[in-house]
Parts: C-alpha cells; sequence; structure tokens
C-alpha cells in the first residue's frame, strides 16, 4: 500500500538527482557519500530502477556509524515497495548523524515509525514466503528433478528471503519464481537471480500436490477449526498458490462430524492394554533367527511374534513385523510402530504411512515393490485417559531387538536402506548420526548403501515446516536415483 511520505518538502526543491540499484548495499555506498558532502534530505532525489537486480543486503557497513537497530530494521525496509523508502532511509540517517543519535529510541517520531511500518510489513512478507512457497518438480536439463514454485511477495523481497531457501533446500536445484524477480539454486555455488517471470512459466500439478494434500488432511484438527484465526495465518489470496487449499472448504465443512467420530471411537480395554495373546514361546530368539532360511521371511515373523526379549511386548497389543517384498531393492526402516500399526499388525498404516506413501509415489517408487519394517518391533507407548501417546525406545530394547532387524537385512538384502528418522539412522550407522546433519545424502558402510532421512511422523507433529515435506521428497528420490545408478550396467 502506497503511504503519504512524510518528508516531501514543497518549498525546497530537490537538486540532486541521486540514482541507484534498488538495493541497500547501493543506498549505503551513495548515503555515505552525500553525508560527507553535507548534503541535507531536502536536496536529494533518490532515483531506483527497481526493474535491476537487488544486491543481497550484508552485513553492516562499518563507515556509517548508526545504531544497530536503525541497520536491522533499514535492511527490511529496503525491500517495501514504496518508492519513497530511500528517502526516508536518508532523512533518518541524516537526522541520526546531526545531533539525534538516539533518534531510534522516540518510538513516537513519525519517521521512525514509518521505518517500523515498512520493516514490519517486509518482515510479514518474508515470514509467508517461507511458509507458502511450494515446490513443484519438474525434470531438470541433466535428467535430476528441479524444483520450481510460484510467489507473489508483496514487497521486494526474493533477495532478501533467498539465504533462507538456500539453507533449507541445500541438496536440492530449484527455482522460485516471481513477477519481480527469480532465484536459482543449483545446489552448490551462489544462489543467482534473474528477471521476474510470468505465472506461465511455472508448472502446475505434479505428484507432490496429493502429498501436500494428505499431509494437510493428517494435520488438520477438526476440533480446533477456527476460521478467523486460519484465515489470518493463511491469508485467501495465498490460496491460488497451495495445493492444500482446495481442501480446506470441504475439511471445515466436515468438522463437526468428525469431531463426532472422534469422541465416539472408544478404545476397548482389549485394544488398548492385552490384545490375544500367544502361547509361552516355543523358540527362543536366536533359535529362530538360527533356524530361519533363506527366503523364509515368515518365518522369522512368527517366530518375532513370541519374542519377550525385552519388556516392550507387555503392554502392546502384538509384533509388528516388516512387509514386502523378499528381496527387496529398497528397505525402509522406521522407529517403531504406532498405535494404528500395533492394532493392525501391520508396519506404517496409520497417518504417518498414508503420508510415506504418497511421498514414495511423489519419488517415483512404489511402496509394494519395497519393504518397510521398524527398528523396534513392539509400540512403546504410555498412556494418557484413554490416548496412547508414543514413547522413544531406550538404546537397550532397541539393541533387544537388533537381532530381528539383522535377519530382516539378510533376508531382503536390499540395495539400499532408507533410515526414516534418527532412530533407525543411529541403530545402522551409530550414535554419531544425525538427521539435520546427514540426511539426503547416500552413506555406504561396509559395501552397503544407506539414505537418511526425516521419519513421516516428524513431519505430521512439525507443522511449521511444511518445506521439510519437499525436502522429504527430494531425499526419496536421491534413494531411487541412487537405485537406478546401481543397477545401471
Ligand atoms: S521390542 Fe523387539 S526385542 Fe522387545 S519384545 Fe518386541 S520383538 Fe522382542
Amino acid at each position: 500500500m502506497t503511504q503519504k511520505s512524510l518528508f516531501d518538502d514543497a518549498d525546497t526543491p530537490a537538486l540532486t538527482a541521486v540514482r541507484i540499484h534498488p538495493d541497500f548495499t547501493s543506498w549505503q555506498q551513495r548515503a555515505r557519500q552525500l553525508l560527507l558532502d553535507e548534503v541535507p534530505p531536502q536536496r536529494v532525489w533518490w532515483q531506483a530502477d527497481e526493474t535491476q537486480s537487488r544486491a543481497i543486503a550484508t552485513a553492516g557497513n562499518a563507515n556509517i556509524r548508526v545504531p544497530k537497530p536503525f541497520l536491522t530494521q533499514a535492511r527490511a525496509a529496503s525491500c517495501h515497495r514504496n518508492g519513497d523508502r530511500w528517502a526516508l532511509l536518508y532523512h533518518l540517517l541524516w537526522r541520526m548523524t546531526h545531533g539525534e543519535h538516539h533518534l531510534m529510541a522516540l518510538s513516537s517520531d513519525p519517521l521512525v515509525v514509518q521505518l517500523h511500518y515498512y520493516a514490519k510489513a517486509v518482515s510479514r512478507d518474508v515470514h509467508k514466503m517461507k511458509a507458502f512457497v511450494r515446490f513443484r518438480a519438474v525434470d531438470g536439463a541433466d535428467g535430476d528433478p528441479r524444483y520450481i514454485a510460484w510467489f507473489e511477495p508483496d514487497h521486494y523481497i526474493v533477495e532478501y528471503a533467498a539465504p533462507f531457501f538456500q539453507r533449507r533446500f541445500a541438496n536440492m536445484c530449484w527455482s522460485i519464481l516471481t513477477p519481480d524477480c527469480c532465484a536459482h539454486w543449483e545446489g552448490r555455488g551462489e544462489v543467482w537471480f534473474s528477471a521476474g517471470a510470468d505465472k506461465a512459466a511455472a508448472p502446475g500439478d505434479d505428484l507432490v500436490e496429493e502429498t501436500w494434500r494428505c499431509y494437510y488432511r493428517s494435520i488438520f484438527n477438526p476440533a480446533r477449526v477456527k476460521i478467523q484465526a486460519m484465515l489470518s495465518e493463511m491469508p485467501q489470496k495465498y490460496w491460488k498458490n497451495l495445493p492444500e487449499a482446495r481442501l480446506i472448504p470441504e475439511l471445515v465443512r466436515e468438522s463437526g462430524n468428525r469431531v463426532d467420530t472422534m469422541t465416539n471411537e472408544v478404545k476397548t480395554a482389549e485394544q488398548l492394554r492385552c490384545g490375544p495373546r500367544p502361547a509361552a514361546p516355543e523358540q527362543t530368539l536366536n533359535d529362530a533367527i538360527q533356524h530361519s532360511e533363506p527366503g523364509s521371511i515368515q518365518q522369522l515373523a512368527l517366530a518375532a511374534q513370541k519374542c519377550r526379549n525385552c519388556p516392550l511386548w507387555q503392554p502392546a497389543t502384538q509384533t509388528v513385523f516388516g512387509a514386502g517384498p523378499v528381496p527387496a531393492p529398497i528397505m525402509l526402516i522406521g522407529e517403531q510402530p504406532g498405535d494404528q500399526e500395533d492394532l493392525t499388525g501391520k508396519p506404517f498404516v496409520g497417518p504417518a504411512g498414508a503420508l510415506l506413501n504418497h511421498a514414495l509415489t511423489a519419488a517415483g517408487l512404489r511402496r509394494d515393490e519395497l519393504y518397510i519394517t521398524n527398528t523396534v518391533k513392539h509400540f512403546k507407548f504410555r498412556a494418557r485417559g484413554k490416548r496412547r501417546l508414543h514413547e522413544r525406545p531406550r538404546e537397550e530394547e532397541i539393541q533387544a531387538c537388533a537381532p530381528w532387524l539383522a535377519a530382516e537385512i539378510d533376508q531382503v538384502q536390499p540395495d539400499i536402506i532408507v533410515c526414516l528418522g534418527a532412530t533407525a539412522a543411529q541403530a545402522q550407522l551409530g550414535q554419531g548420526m544425525q538427521v539435520t546433519r546427514d540426511r539426503g545424502k547416500v552413506i555406504t558402510r561396509q559395501g552397503r548403501h544407506y539414505l537418511i532421512t526425516v521419519h513421516p511422523a516428524y513431519l505430521l507433529r512439525n507443522g511449521e515446516s511444511p518445506h521439510d515435506l519437499e525436502r522429504f521428497v527430494a531425499d526419496l528420490q536421491v534413494a531411487a536415483r541412487h537405485l537406478q545408478l546401481l543397477r545401471s550396467p
């Protein structure tokens, strides 16, 4: 929104036309020279060609000694769309260097108020860009996927926000297209920028769209529908570019019925505490593993039903063994079964499993061609009322269950193992593994190939990091590509 300038002075003609690139660094350089020449702000006419590219604002310029809060706010305000921002900044700078060093402390000063207003508007716009950029996968020139997003910012924030996307999507090649400017990252080097684009240049729906909708449906809590709060956090103007937005009317409409269903869905004591128990184990864990023959994964699964090798069997309903073809090219390992897996006896059938299915499809993989299992085969939880809340297994429980997993790997003989989350990664590759640091790259140990990524349940819990969904799909694509490499002659 264009604001009326607070410092137009009709009586004082602007005598000096100052042309700058439309970025903070360029303004800093010219402002410093104007200060040295003692040119008052009333005599400066700032001209910036907004079609030119903007340099990414860097750390403060030591040659202009101003309070740090001014530099921080000025850097943000310099991205505001209103053309009078350069004059505003120079007015403030002039006053701070001419006897009003503490000007920024005068929160009622009209120019300080305007600076805050501009900086806040830009900061809000950057926040929305971080939240609402949605990448679509297309085939890149080198055959690898490239992720392209379309976004329409209110202000000139692409260069300002680019470092966030560079850090967050370091392993992906991506482009963010906007009407003003486009940012591109090739997975290394520097982010580069090009002129603004038309929306038609952005790709339409892709397979990740469906993953988004699955994710949004899973995290949507019908008991907490607050329309006004939702509209404030996700303004309708962004909806047209959000794949999940088309679900909102339907989810809101259904929320009443879903709350009723949830309230009436009381699990029986049998389900919650102790499903049918197998008889006392006829074979010990070691017997079962030692006697299993290649191709006898069913035999292992049956033996595991009777396992009492750690206390986790007691409160759980049943052992949840892995599932999938044997052998299989890719084996996915999670942490442990969840509530629904415990009740059905199958791995990854709850909301996290649904999200995983969509992400696999988006990555070009088929779940029915993969073997999926968990590090620990019994559900560990603590009861809260009628709910059973997940608890992370302890190291001794992971160790107790390790022979089952090792026997599965022996049988499945995967070309690549995908570790979903820290528990699986550390159980396979050692305690030093960190998902945030080591994800998305192939790690080879003793001739076996591993790839680490997040657990889909993490994505469902961590609703504030929507971009993790795209990274999750990208990580799975790394596994798919590596498999192709391994199989190419
Ligand atoms: S968690 Fe593993 S080791 Fe413990 S009882 Fe279950 S199957 Fe056995």
